[in-house]
């Protein structure tokens, strides 16, 4: 089919059309939509749910799977509270909270506003103050003191409480890290921008270990590394940059801060995507989370250096990202609306996810729905691709309408199952990005499987 398409060459301009097709074809729901819902809390549907999946396994696959020095753990999210004591958070863990004292009564974060007065009715604001946006719950059956826990705000210190379990298990040397991938939560005081900022989210976390005063080397490397995982699975470069933390705003654990920012279609447009922290403020350039755990602990958290015959804490460098604000990015990245005709009245709406990404890897599709030889043929090839991958299978349409329905939800590769399949046993592939159906040739469906290999590799 001649297009005029140029795929990638869009750009989302409202975060509102993202947040429909997300609703309509069942990636992010309105949580408990049937109450009216909850102020910017959302469920993830199941095109959500592969979405995510996809960004986590990537994350795996880069940063444990194709690399020999860090292990994945998943520490319990209800543990001591002396963690989150030892860690600072009972204590550090604010945000300076402002009200509006005019009509609207509006909470904000002061340093989010450059303003004395209220962003939305214009009203006097009070003075800011701290506010502890960890959750808090209790354990067992009495509310007291002694029952308070915390929800985790941040997946980081299950990590260092586990580093010397995890160092001894998998006999480790410097430099090596321990990964996590779970749920954080945070009392966020302007939560908001669809699942920008919401008060549970997923995080994947490392945190590198390396010889105290390698921790500056070691953080451009992550800087680096973080960045170029984005590009890789297809996010344009031009909406990446990096944001260094003035010395003077930096967390009380970090030497140094980058966050790799993405330019959002909201707000002032540039938003953090991921943060990368030296946490080696600790003594001699090393890490200030382990220090502060064997002060409270009384526990050594050290490797023994054999040639130097000594016990050191090593420095640690922290890349933190945030799962779901990626899948986010990545939808955003990926999402376009192509004039596919001269006259502009063709417009179709396109999801350029890498397939790594992509919920579906492909969809299955007999030209016909109402031929039983095409449908035989068509469930056939269905059943033996999804044995290896997330395929779909659709015939409730003619087929312009079906591959349109598949570019929505981003699927690299529609297969169609002809009159022609029946005589040679071949098939074609419709590419996502060119429309093109002619440009693979007719694929043998007993090579299907080895076509998708090297076409989804990643
Ligand atoms: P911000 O300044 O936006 O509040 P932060 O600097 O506190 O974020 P980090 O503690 O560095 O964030 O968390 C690492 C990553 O986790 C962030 O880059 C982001 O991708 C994600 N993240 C943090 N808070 C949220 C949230 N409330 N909702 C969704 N994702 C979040």
């Amino acid at each position: 089919m001649a297009t005029t398409a140029e795929p990638r060459a869009g750009r989302l301009d409202d975060l509102q059309k993202l947040v429909a097709l997300c609703k309509r074809r069942g990636f992010v729901f309105p949580s408990a939509e049937i109450y009216g819902g909850f102020a910017n809390t959302y469920d993830y549907g199941p095109l959500g749910v592969l979405l995510k999946n996809n960004v986590r396994d990537a994350w795996v696959r880069t940063n444990i799977q194709r690399r020999d020095d860090i292990d994945l753990i998943d520490a319990a999210l209800i543990t001591s509270p002396k963690v989150w004591v030892a860690s600072g958070h009972v204590s550090e863990f604010n945000d300076p909270l402002v009200q509006c004292l005019g009509e609207c009564k509006n909470r904000y974060r002061a340093d989010q506003i450059d303003t004395t007065r209220c962003p939305n009715c214009g009203g006097p604001l009070d003075a800011p103050r701290m506010f502890n946006t960890m959750f808090k719950t209790q354990v067992g059956p009495v509310e007291d003191e002694e029952s308070i826990a915390y929800l985790p705000p941040e997946t980081a210190q299950g990590i260092f409480v586990n580093f010397a379990n995890v160092a001894s298990t998998m006999r480790r040397k410097l430099p090596f890290g321990i990964a996590q991938i779970r749920k954080s939560f945070r009392n966020e005081i302007t939560p908001g921008n669809f699942v920008f900022r919401t008060l549970e989210f997923e995080q994947m976390e490392i945190e590198y270990f390396v010889e105290p005063g390698t921790d500056e080397e070691s953080f451009e490397y992550w800087v680096g590394e973080r960045e170029r995982w984005y590009i890789d699975l297809g996010v344009r470069r031009e909406n990446l940059r990096r944001f260094e933390h003035p010395a003077d705003k930096l967390s009380h654990y970090s030497k140094r801060t980058v966050d790799i920012e993405y330019r959002f279609p909201f707000g002032e447009g540039w938003g953090e995507l991921e943060g990368i922290a030296n946490r080696s403020k600790g003594p001699d350039n090393s890490s200030w989370d382990l220090w502060q755990h064997e002060q409270s602990s009384g526990q050594r958290l050290t490797l023994f250096d054999e040639e130097k015959k000594q016990h050191i804490r090593p420095g640690v460098v922290e890349p933190a990202a945030g799962l779901t604000r990626a899948a986010l990015t990545f939808l955003i990245d990926a999402y376009d609306e192509e004039v596919i005709d001269a006259t502009k009245t063709d417009v179709r709406t396109v999801l350029h996810l890498h397939p790594a990404l992509a919920p579906y890897k492909a969809c299955v599709l007999p030209q016909y729905r109402n031929k039983p030889d095409l449908v035989r043929v068509a469930r056939g090839v269905y059943e033996e691709l999804r044995r290896r991958w997330m395929i779909a299978y659709d015939s409730g349409s003619n087929i312009g309408k079906l591959y349109r329905r598949q570019d929505e939800i981003g699927t690299p590769y529609c297969i169609t199952i002809d009159f022609q399949s029946l005589e040679d046993n071949k098939v074609t592939i419709r590419d996502r990005d060119s429309m093109d159906q002619s440009r693979f040739g007719r694929v043998p469906i007993e090579e299907l499987r080895g076509w998708l290999d090297s076409h989804l590799d990643y």
